[in-house]
């Protein structure tokens, strides 16, 4: 089983948990409407990556996301993940109504930076994502329509959480396509303090 790392320790993920449409510019971006509830989808652990691929077929789009690694019910770890997101394919089952699992859980499809031990205030996470030098998507606890905490309580109306589950919190607008030689760097804030900082270059699956 796939791990990410809390504090220098490795934690098994059990499932990860994601959020669609929790900003409502990245909303207007993908020309959808605003849910009457939040949209809510599984990755499983054989989704996860330490690295960024491409795919020899299907464009992969990048999502950044604040993400909490979940024990004991609460969110004991922040960090940034990476939502990868097949836009086409996602698009195609869209329209037929058809469940998302081919353009969100296919294999390399979460990366995620280290965790860092929740010892702030929620309301003060905000991350950055760059593509080589560019600022491309920001996003905060503040501009999320469904905060964390009503985020898990929303899950639990069906879902059990489990030690080692990962919630991703939805992606702000500025969303696009991975290209091959760039590097994404992710930077989480609490405020202006910069708790994770994470590098990944775009690399060809066979490379
Ligand atoms: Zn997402």
């Amino acid at each position: 089983m796939k791990s990410v790392i809390l504090a220098g320790q490795n934690v098994v993920v059990s499932k990860v948990i994601c959020v669609g449409r929790n900003y409502v510019e990245h909303i207007a971006e993908l020309s959808n409407e605003i849910p009457d509830e939040p949209v809510i989808f599984i990755k499983p652990n054989s989704a996860l990556s330490k690295r960024l691929l491409l795919h020899t077929v299907d464009q992969i789009h990048y999502e950044a996301e604040i993400s909490f690694l979940i024990i004991n019910g609460r969110p004991a770890g922040v960090g940034i993940g990476l939502d990868l997101t097949k836009r086409d394919v996602q698009s195609r089952l869209k329209s037929k109504g058809l469940p998302w699992e081919r353009a969100k859980a296919f294999d390399n499809s979460a990366v995620f930076s280290e965790f860092v031990p929740v010892a702030f205030e929620l309301s003060t996470l905000r991350m950055e994502l760059y593509i080589d030098e560019m600022l491309v998507q920001q996003g905060s606890y503040e501009l999320m329509m469904y905060k964390p905490l009503v985020l898990l309580d929303e899950v639990l109306t069906f879902l059990s959480l489990e030690d080692g589950d990962v919630l991703m919190t939805g992606t702000p607008k500025g969303v696009g396509p991975l290209v091959g030689g760039t590097v994404l760097t992710a930077k989480l804030f609490s405020d202006d303090m910069l708790l994770v900082e994470s590098r990944w270059p775009v690399e060809h699956p066979h490379g």
